[in-house]
């Protein structure tokens, strides 16, 4: 029997959110815009999982706007506020850039690609400077460095809440602090936080805050934004009027539906169950391999995503992740040798480096993440599938 232990990288939608997101697309297949009975009933399904996310966020349904996923909705923030800020300094009006100069962005060393990878590409075509806010040891961004970061023309500040790849929470209400200080926007991708952590928007001081639905069991493809009121973005795309004209095109009523689902199940009774049998895996590796290291603090981290450093080999050798997963898988354990979005990469993660990790050291980084599929009878299996996958032949073998 399969071991799922990739919650991270996606979590498997449950039951009831497979069952309701069935409900929706037979039940409700209209237009949610349209003005009839069945599109209002969809509209009503759509208004109803924006109820939750405003709760669970400590905002106004108005201000939670859907997209097509965390990607997006990263994007959206980022470019729309870029865009916006940037039509403000030409009309004189921007409280810091002044018209024509180049907008500034500072981001984490240790930002998802949706972030990081955008910001680059904006850089390489000097649409603006971005400076990477550098992180200790456990990857947690270091809000004292932000003053001597920031410049006239910093627009924004994006730091996530809680690292995909180590699970390391940031300072989110010390960095809000200094931003709104400054009067620049800051922007937090929360997609590995919500449900997870409190994600209060006011106590974490963000103007901008990204979550998405497939790593707390709900679908792939569906996210949220919340954009604080009086923070002007730009859309990306356009259509029509949807999501305040900020993000067209027809919502998605099945995916919101599940996105609800999923929240519903996210209970804070299931969210220590699952943090439990986290914490005990945590303690069985710890106890089991002498030598194995867990880059991820806790506290101080979501406690659900697990980065091993695994141990070197009897004679020494450091070990490689990447084949380590694949031994697993082959045992039906799956796990991932990095953040899904980088495997097979050949450079190694930026985040592992950004924590000041040796390549050896990143290169034997597992990362483990446990969900609602998992038990505490994981955990022996865990350690046993892990026994095998070390001692056996891909397992043992040599870095190349
Ligand atoms: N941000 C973070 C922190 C993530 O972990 C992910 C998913 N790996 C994303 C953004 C992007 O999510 P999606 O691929 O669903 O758009």
């Amino acid at each position: 029997m399969s071991l799922y232990l990739d919650s991270a990288a996606s979590a498997p939608p449950t039951p009831d959110v497979i069952a309701r997101m069935a409900e929706v697309e037979r039940d409700l297949p209209a237009n949610p815009s349209s003005a009839h009975q069945v599109g209002q009933r969809a509209a009503r399904a759509i208004e109803r999982t924006r109820g939750q996310l405003a709760t669970h966020l400590s905002c106004e349904p108005d201000q939670v706007v859907f997209t097509g996923g965390a990607t997006e909705a990263n994007n959206l923030a980022i470019q729309g506020a870029l865009k916006a800020a940037q039509r403000a300094a030409s009309a004189g009006l921007h409280p810091r850039l002044a018209p024509g100069a180049r907008p500034h962005v500072v981001a984490s060393a240790v930002e998802h690609p949706s972030v990081r990878g955008l910001l680059r590409a904006l850089a390489e075509r000097r649409a603006l400077d971005v400076d990477w806010l550098p992180v200790d040891r456990e990857g947690r961004a270091l809000p004292e460095e932000l003053h001597r970061l920031l410049r006239p023309e910093t627009v924004l500040v994006s730091v996530m809440h809680v690292n995909n790849e180590v699970g390391t929470t940031q300072p989110l209400a010390r960095i809000g602090k200094v931003c709104r200080a400054h009067r620049v926007l800051f922007h937090s991708d929360a997609t590995q936080s919500f449900m997870k952590l409190p994600t209060d928007v006011d106590a974490l001081q963000v103007d901008l805050l990204t979550v998405g639905a497939h790593k707390l069991h709900g679908p792939k493809g569906v996210g949220a934004l919340y954009v604080r009121p009086g923070v002007r973005l730009e859309p990306l795309i356009f259509g029509g009027g949807h999501e305040g004209g900020l993000r067209p095109g027809t919502l998605n009523t099945a995916a919101i539906a599940g996105f609800g689902a999923a929240i519903d199940g996210f209970t804070v009774p299931e969210a220590a169950r699952v943090l439990g049998v986290a914490r005990a895996m945590r303690a069985a590796l710890l106890a089991r391999f002498p030598g194995l290291q867990l880059w991820s603090p806790d506290p101080g981290g979501v406690g659900t995503i697990l980065a091993v450093g695994l141990p070197p080999e009897a004679e020494g050798a450091p070990r490689r992740a990447s084949q380590v997963a694949a031994a697993l898988s082959r045992h039906g354990v799956q796990v991932s040798a990095s953040a899904a979005c980088c495997a097979g990469a050949e450079e190694i993660s930026h985040v592992h480096a950004a924590m000041g990790l040796r390549e050896e050291q990143a290169r034997a980084t597992l990362r483990i993440s446990v969900g609602r599929g998992n038990t505490s009878d994981d955990v022996p299996r865990l350690i046993a599938a892990l026994e095998q996958a070390l001692d056996g032949p891909a397992g043992g073998r040599r870095l190349a």
